[in-house]
């Protein structure tokens, strides 16, 4: 192995190419542009760039952060997200391979570069991706749904091949009833997908999602200033009535029941009947099939935890709390961090919009921020922090667990 240093330096420049390629996917994808075609130019005068002015960070430090062409100042977000990557990437090293903080579950054997590559690559690829996604969140209050959608498919694809019971950040479940209910509620998930997809059911909100009333002026003036400034920004929704929103959601509701119905189906079929069981148990040993369950089951809790706080939240306070673009969100990070992880990020959440409210507060500015970016702090922060957060739950969580199943094997 190389020094440490060099890992680091090398773990950190990496970063900061990502953090490159971040930078033009939260510019061109909203907009609906190529990611690949054209090459980097200058917004200004649209000259493209040489790949020496195009190094992260460095080439903007050498520009003096102007084009090299037509003198036009270019935005210091781009180093800094540049920098940001690289930064996040190295201390997420540092972390998980000097500090041992996560990920769960913590076997005798120590986290190492050279066997658990696979789970760092994962988790930088998921925080990558939620940079840019908060980056496009904050700015224009949605959600990319093709980035979580991206999310879900390389945490189901990849916990399926690199899961074994001896990794940490394995999703391997090894009770056959949960196993189970995830595969029955991944059926029912897909029936639900296929039904709107299909266009047998319609979307709920086909307008637009509603924006919360309190943000609603703002960002009307937001809308207006992007019109007058030439930009041609979505179109806003229209304020819906209370009882339009109600019926929205109990749209919402019916979507969720063939997931619930078929999880609970299935895992009480494995645990009462002893041939269902047998056969479960036999194909739960196929390669892959165990991984591939285990994030799926993340992505489920991850999703539904997020939808049940919106319908919930909309029952009581009579609007819509969190955003379908919130729960798409944490349906794709639970498929790469797993449904502990991902409850526990979910309550993190919060907190870092409180910090960031008292922040805002102190300095003055006024400006509402989208779920989007607390998210994605409470799931950087669970990552690290999980393991003792589980370990202080799990007699909690183990007397429900029994509970529950006393109840349904009686
Ligand atoms: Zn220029």
């Amino acid at each position: 192995m190389p020094p440490e240093w060099v890992i680091l330096a090398f773990v950190f420049a990496f970063g900061a190419c990502v953090g490159s390629f971040l930078n033009v996917v939260v510019y061109r994808l909203p907009r609906g542009e190529s990611l690949s075609h054209p090459s980097s130019r200058c917004p200004k005068c649209e000259h493209a760039l040489a790949w020496y002015d195009n190094v992260p960070v460095l080439g903007w430090l050498w520009l003096g952060g102007k084009c090299r062409y037509c003198k036009a100042a270019i935005s210091s977000r781009y180093p800094i997200v540049e920098f940001l990557t690289g930064a996040l990437f190295a201390f997420y090293y540092i972390a998980m391979f000097d500090l041992q903080w996560g990920p769960c579950p913590p076997p005798v054997r120590l986290l190492d570069i050279r066997s658990d590559w696979p789970i760092f690559a994962l988790y930088m690829f998921l925080f990558a991706t939620l940079l840019a996604a908060s980056l496009i969140d904050y700015e224009l209050f949605v959600i990319p749904l093709g980035m979580c959608w991206l999310l879900a498919a390389v945490g189901v694809g990849v916990h399926a091949i690199v899961d074994s019971p001896s990794m940490r950040g394995s999703l391997l479940i090894a009770s056959p009833v949960v196993n189970a209910i995830a595969a029955g509620g991944t059926l029912g998930w897909l029936i639900s997908v296929a039904l709107i997809y299909s266009r047998l059911v319609r979307r709920s909100f086909p307008l637009g999602e509603p924006l919360l009333e309190v943000d609603r002026n703002s960002i009307v003036a937001e809308w207006t200033e992007a019109r007058n400034r030439g930009e041609n920004p979505p179109p806003l929704p229209p304020p819906y009535s209370v009882w339009q929103i109600y019926s929205e959601i109990a749209r919402e509701m019916l979507f969720l029941l063939p997931a619930l119905v078929l999880a609970a189906v299935f895992g009480l079929l494995v645990l009462r009947v002893d041939s269902v069981a047998a056969w479960w148990t036999a194909l739960l040993a196929t390669p892959f099939v165990k991984g591939a369950l285990g994030a799926m089951l993340g992505a489920l809790v991850g999703g539904l935890v997020v939808w049940v706080t919106r319908i919930l939240g909309t029952i009581g306070f009579r609007k819509v709390a969190m955003g379908l673009g919130d729960v798409h969100l944490m349906f794709g990070v639970g498929a790469i961090i797993g449904a502990g992880q991902v409850t526990v990020a979910f309550f993190i959440a919060p907190f870092a919009g409180m910090a960031i409210a008292l922040y805002l507060l102190a300095t003055r500015q006024k400006r509402e921020i989208p779920y989007g970016p607390y998210l994605s702090i409470g799931t950087a922060v669970a990552v690290l922090f999980y393991c003792p957060i589980a370990a202080w739950l799990r007699p909690g969580l183990t007397g429900l667990a029994q509970m529950l199943g006393n109840w349904a094997g009686s």
